[in-house]
């Protein structure tokens, strides 16, 4: 069967269904195609005690589970079901591509299963980019919320959109938050309208290249019916709405930090105005909501905020919402997230900021700062952000393993910035880099941690590495308190 003919009307009583990757999508797509009568093979590389458990579970089922040879395709395949992040190139995929066999992701398989329950299916307001996906998405639920839809901000962000699907709930409207590789994955995806907030270099080892990266971001307007939203300052953005397929009569609309121009959201004298979703935009503007009403009001996170209006008024949201919903929002943790004062120094944690181009934005809301950055580079660069913000910079302090990188880069760009290079990855590291960020900061300046890398060579996770500096920080505001 084709992907055109594997439809949500489908009858999957007796279709053999293979779902890749046992985890946090898979169990759940395995289970639901199992009740729907599929005959389910679930293929896994992996072959630790945890995936045997979750094994254990699927086969008491009638599941059928292949552990540690993720790379075979059983013969009688019909369909593939594919975790996200399953790379592209892997023999699996090219061994279905031979076969004829349709490979579909988390979200193609919910896109699918949506509405099999009788139910009406609630549209999806899709948001993807390379930084601000999860704020934005939690930013436009709240606005959703304030005008008193039932929604529920899902996707690669916590609810698996499966369960926000097939679950209980009803929804009028689902805030989507979509990944490349979910994109990747989901041809036949048709969101009420879908936003891309910023297309950086990122993941470019999973996708190949920067132009595979931007297609598959791209595919989040294809089918839009309403809006096409995108940035007015990243140009790669416009292009793609120029590039996509969508229904007659939607429209692009931009959002801007600055005055907009008709078809756009943007900002004048401190006030959020929309001239796309006004009667006479040619002449008139809507007031939404002021710059203060975005939490925090980082020149990013108002770009966020406008983003996310834009989707809302889509939506058809009344302007009064708008302001409720970003009064409403409060940001997830290690994101900008202010931590202490301690003698006139703030302590911000932007532990979230894993890439160059969520540290630059990061890096550009505060006028001066010691800012604590390293980890894992995942082959990235530094000398522009070090040459965007060198002016900015009181100090610098260095963790983790490519540390010499960033060096390397402020040596050539910013010979003058004093920096502290800490060699060491033990759990004491990141009070000893609070400490010497301190020794450098002088009144009004701000400690940033925004590493621009990932942390898993000191840390599990970022949020253990924002939690050990908001640790640190705590500790020496108890002692100067
Ligand atoms: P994502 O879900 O895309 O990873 P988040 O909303 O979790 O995005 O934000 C991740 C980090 O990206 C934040 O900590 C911040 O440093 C940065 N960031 C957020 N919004 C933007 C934006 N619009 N442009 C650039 N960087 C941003």
């Amino acid at each position: 069967m084709g992907s055109q003919e594997v439809s949500s009307t489908v009858d999957w009583q007796g279709k053999h269904v293979t779902v890749a990757g046992l985890g946090v999508s898979g169990i759940p797509a395995a289970r639901a195609l199992y009740e729907r009568g599929a005959l389910v093979t679930v293929v896994n590389d992996g072959d630790d005690e945890r995936a045997r458990a979750h094994a254990a579970e699927l086969e008491a089922l009638g599941i059928t589970v292949r552990l540690g040879d993720g790379a075979t395709l059983p013969p009688s395949t019909e369909l593939v079901v594919t975790a996200p992040g399953w790379q592209p190139d892997k023999p699996l995929f090219l061994a279905a591509a031979e076969a004829g066999v349709p490979v579909w992701g988390d979200v193609e398989l919910a896109w699918r299963l949506r509405g099999t329950d009788g139910r009406e299916p609630a549209p999806w307001l899709a948001v993807t980019g390379t930084n601000g996906k999860t704020t934005t998405v939690r930013m436009l639920a709240s606005i959703l919320e304030a005008a008193g839809l039932r929604t529920a901000a899902v996707g690669n962000i916590g609810v698996s959109l499966l369960d926000a699907v097939l679950g209980e709930t009803e929804y009028d409207v689902l805030a989507v938050e979509l990944s490349s590789y979910q994109l990747h994955w989901a041809p036949s995806l048709r969101a009420h309208s879908a936003a891309v907030l910023n297309l950086a270099p990122d993941h470019l080892d999973w996708h190949g290249s920067m132009a595979a990266y931007a297609a598959d971001k791209g595919r989040v307007y294809d089918g839009n019916t309403v809006a096409c939203v995108y940035n007015a300052a990243d140009l790669a953005t416009e292009d793609l709405v120029r590039e996509a397929d969508v229904e007659e009569g939607c429209r692009a609309i931009g959002f801007t930090l600055g005055a907009p121009g008709p078809s756009q959201l943007g900002v004048v004298d401190g006030i959020l105005v929309d001239r796309a979703f006004v009667a006479n935009r040619q002449k008139q503007a809507q007031e939404l909501a002021e710059v203060t009403d975005v939490n925090p009001p980082a020149p990013h996170n108002i770009a966020n905020a406008l983003a996310a209006a834009a989707l809302a008024r889509a939506f058809g949201v009344e302007p009064a919402a708008v302001r409720d919903g970003l009064r409403a929002f409060r940001p997830d943790a290690h994101r900008i997230e202010h931590v202490a004062d301690i003698g006139e120094v703030a302590y911000v944690d932007d532990s979230k900021a894993t890439n160059t181009h969520a540290t630059e934005a990061s890096l550009a809301a505060y006028d001066s700062i010691v800012w604590i950055a390293g980890g894992l580079a995942k082959g990235a660069t530094f000398d522009e952000l070090v040459t965007g913000a060198a002016k900015r910079l009181r100090g610098v302090v260095l963790i983790g393993a490519d540390r010499a990188l960033i060096r390397e880069a402020l040596t050539r760009h910013a010979p003058e910035v004093p920096v502290v290079d800490l060699d060491r990855t033990d759990t004491g590291a990141m009070s000893e880099a609070v400490a010497r960020a301190a020794e450098l900061a002088r009144p009004g300046d701000t400690v940033l941690l925004a590493p621009a890398c990932a942390s898993m060579d000191m840390f599990t996770n970022y949020n253990k590495r924002g939690e050990a500096f908001a640790d640190a920080v705590r500790a020496r505001a108890d002692e100067s308190a």
